[in-house]
């Protein structure tokens, strides 16, 4: 219930345009974004460093209205991925295709992502494409498919909340195309989706020990503790090599169990978000987690 409406609200267009300018509201992104700019985004990358951790950066926007936008994110990514390459940050981008044009032109998006992947290549860098909601689905991984058998040094997502994503690593293990794995962030229906949040655990799990198995370096994303436990387990016992796959996390979240996994000797990767256009990446945290809101209605009406 809780997490139906705050997803409503992150595709509220009239309150994100409020909470991304009031400049109240604006003091709240700190909790997840690293800042407005890449300069800010950099300095937190190489904090980050400085504790062992990589960090994947990720242009806040998505759902652009214009060519125009979807090019203008191009350049910016562009930009980030020299500044990682400049500054030595063990980094790489994450990407939404939606911001790159994929509503407005399948083959202009295409065209936006190639460059950037090309780029990254050239660079010896990658290039992770987020998966959005499920009538994304196929587009991105026709765009990932495509850009894999052109350049390499390009990955995708999956959501082990849908049901067809046991079929799609299976293909994408194949073509050996990096998958990063997370439950899903998104409101599904229970036709694509398990309704319960028990059965994208087990999916979760399930998934994680195939991709370990299976997978070409695969990054498993997720907070879950239980889940964490049972995956170092399972890599233990399997004597799986702990630098043949990484964990990943939201910058701004559970910063204890990212030391602790550190300390231990695993890889781990921070998916640190900037830029303006902040909201509905902040609202789907919030509907993560409701017990989010205490802590935002307490800044909100601090003086
Ligand atoms: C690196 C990374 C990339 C991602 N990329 C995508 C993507 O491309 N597409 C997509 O649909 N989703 C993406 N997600 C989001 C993901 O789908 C989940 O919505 C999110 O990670 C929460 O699920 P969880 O696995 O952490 O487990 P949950 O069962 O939701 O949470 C487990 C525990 O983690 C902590 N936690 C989780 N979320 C929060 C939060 N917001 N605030 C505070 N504590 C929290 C809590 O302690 C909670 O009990 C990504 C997540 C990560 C970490």
């Amino acid at each position: 219930m809780v997490r139906s409406f705050f997803l409503f609200l992150s595709r509220l267009k009239w309150l994100r345009r409020w909470m991304e300018t009031a400049s109240r509201a604006q003091r709240l992104s700190t909790r997840f974004v690293a800042g407005e700019t890449l300069d800010q985004a950099l300095a937190v990358s190489r904090r980050l460093h400085a504790e062992g951790i990589t960090v994947t950066l990720d242009h806040l926007g998505e759902s652009v209205s214009t060519l125009e936008e979807a090019a203008e994110a191009r350049d910016i990514y562009l930009r980030t991925l020299d500044a990682i390459h400049t500054d030595g940050i063990q980094g790489n981008v994450s990407l939404k295709l939606t911001q790159f044009g994929l509503d407005l032109s399948y083959e202009q998006c295409l065209a936006n992502v190639d460059q950037l992947v090309r780029r990254a290549a050239e660079l010896g860098s990658f290039v992770r494409v987020d998966m959005e909601s499920s009538g994304y689905t196929d587009g991105t991984l026709e765009l990932v498919y495509t850009l894999h058998a052109r350049h390499g040094a390009v990955g995708v997502v999956i959501q082990s909340y849908l049901y067809r994503s046991q079929a799609d690593i299976d293909k994408l293990c194949a073509a050996k195309i990096r998958v990063r794995l997370c439950k899903g962030a998104y409101l599904e229906p229970a036709a694509v989706a398990f309704p319960r949040k028990s059965d994208v655990d087990r999916s979760y799990l399930e998934l994680t020990r195939y991709l370990l198995q299976n997978g070409v370096y695969p990054a498993l994303a997720t907070h879950d503790e239980a889940i964490i436990r049972q995956t170092c387990r399972f890599v233990t016992e399997r004597q799986i090599p702990r630098d043949s796959f990484e964990f990943q996390m939201l910058y701004g979240i559970r910063r204890d169990v990212q030391r602790r996994l550190v300390a231990e000797g695993y890889r781990v990767r921070l998916y640190v978000p900037f830029g303006k256009a902040w909201y509905p990446y902040y609202m789907r945290r919030l509907a993560e987690r409701p017990a989010n809101v205490l802590f935002i209605l307490r800044n909100l009406f601090r003086r």
